[in-house]
């Protein structure tokens, strides 16, 4: 069996095929073969699929290291006012004063 591409949606690589479908453990997403990056419209979505604007309150749902730092954005960090950025699978946030990309499929509305 090849090996299954990134994760369309959070691009990690802990993918797998399960028979019938991709399936990301990090993130829940799923997708069949061939299909990445389709329907994503540049609309950027958290990870029920709901849609995302700037101004909204979102929750971490996954501890999530930074990148290039020592900090970790804890699991259920309450995070206010996200700005959308160019990237639909990227919102802009501050916590703690520190502006930090955030990947849209961590986040729960
Ligand atoms: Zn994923």
């Amino acid at each position: 069996m090849s090996e299954v591409a990134n994760c369309p949606k959070c691009e990690m690589d802990n993918t797998y095929f399960d028979g019938v479908i991709n399936v990301c453990p990090d993130c829940n997403h799923e997708w069949a073969e061939g299909e990445e990056q389709t329907g994503a419209n540049d609309v950027a979505r958290d990870s029920n699929g709901a849609e995302l604007a700037d101004g909204d309150a979102v929750t971490v749902i996954k501890d999530l290291k930074v990148k290039g730092s020592s900090m970790v954005i804890k699991r259920g960090t309450k995070v206010r006012s996200i700005r959308l950025t160019e990237n639909p699978e990227e919102v802009d946030c501050k916590i703690d004063g520190s502006s930090i990309v955030l990947k849209t499929c961590f986040l729960k509305k």
